[in-house]
């Protein structure tokens, strides 16, 4: 075989490895015009070699920023060192349909490409070459995982029946309030509350009801404190809140809001509606406390002197 046959059946052969390969090959000039423009390109995108060879690259994607790309690809034509982009940074480079059914959730191929130099003859970089990696699946993978741990994470923080937080959660960052208030000494008031009678509630009406009195309770409770404020499901009916930036006035009124409040909303449950009280202990923070559960023991000492005083109140300690 002649040696320019040798050539072209070499050419031939290559032209097929590289339409073979499940990844996008693009070539491109220092101008970003298209010099190769595989299968896996053609397929993606629906253009054919013939409508973009020799056009620029941003003619056609209007969705790649060209000064964004010029300034990427400045090492590899400068330094000729390769530069990769990958999908955490930025989803894609070229928006093309993801066509997986399963991974709907995604509406793009997620990409990750790399630049590298091409030198001609004489070492002069005059050309890079792109590839162009499909990692959806891996993607959709670690971002369905990120999800899940996301909503792992936030389970284990709150309570399922009032969606505040509970006792483990609220105590882990109760200690952080603390720790704070100590190093900055800022004004903060703990409160325990507890349901009165809640027994009864459950005698006379049942289980499920009292279920339904400790919601309404615990949305009473996140209306009425503010964002910043810390408020837990510390036991069966008994809550904890702190006020943040308040002092024992501040907590009061805070106190007496959720008391008159509780007193006056109804529950119904399957017909029947009734009325609950609650019973309120608060406890300003003071540098003298050594832990936070001292702290937490003075605001519980008052939620019994309430209790003991006869109830629907609140008692400072
Ligand atoms: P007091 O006014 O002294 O607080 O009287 P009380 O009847 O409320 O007494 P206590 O606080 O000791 O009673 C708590 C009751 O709450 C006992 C328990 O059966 C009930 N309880 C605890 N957790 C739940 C729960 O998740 N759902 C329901 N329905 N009841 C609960
Ligand atoms: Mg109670
Ligand atoms: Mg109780």
């Amino acid at each position: 075989m002649s040696d320019i046959m040798e050539d072209i059946n070499r050419q031939h052969w290559m032209h097929d490895l590289l339409g073979s390969l499940e990844v996008g090959i693009v070539v491109l000039d220092r101008n970003f015009n298209v010099e190769v423009w595989n299968q896996f390109m053609e397929n993606h995108s629906n253009l054919r070699p013939s409508q973009i060879v020799g056009q620029s690259l941003f003619k056609h994607f209007p969705e790649i920023d060209a000064d964004w790309l010029t300034l990427k690809s400045e090492p590899v034509f400068d330094l000729k060192t390769p530069v990769f982009l990958i999908w955490e940074q930025r989803p894609y480079l070229f928006k093309f349909d993801c066509n997986r059914p399963i991974t709907s959730e995604l509406d793009y191929m997620y990409q990750n490409v790399t630049l590298f130099p091409l030198s001609s003859l004489t070492g002069k970089v005059e050309r890079l070459c792109m590839l162009v990696y499909d990692v959806t699946d891996q993607a959709s993978s670690r971002l369905n995982i990120e999800g899940l741990n996301d909503q792992l994470t936030q389970m284990s923080r709150v309570d399922g029946l009032t969606q505040l937080y509970n006792r483990r959660y609220w105590q882990e960052r109760f200690e952080n309030v603390f720790k704070l208030a100590k190093r900055r000494g800022s004004e903060n008031t703990a409160i325990m509350l507890d349901i009165d009678h809640f027994k009864a509630v459950n005698d006379n009406y049942g289980h499920q009801c009292g279920d339904k009195v400790i919601q309404a309770l615990a949305a009473l409770i996140k209306n009425t404190v503010r964002e910043t404020d810390l408020a837990g499901r510390y036991g069966g009916e008994e809550f904890a809140v702190i006020l943040r930036d308040s002092n024992c006035d501040n907590a009061q009124i805070v106190a007496e809001r959720i008391r008159k409040a509780a007193e006056e909303m109804e529950v119904t449950h399957e017909g029947q509606s009734l009325r609950f009280t609650v019973s309120l202990g608060l406890a300003a923070f003071s540098t003298q406390f050594e832990n936070e559960m001292q702290w937490l023991e003075r605001a519980d000492q008052a939620l019994y002197k309430a209790k003991e005083n006869g109830r629907n109140q609140w008692v400072t300690s």
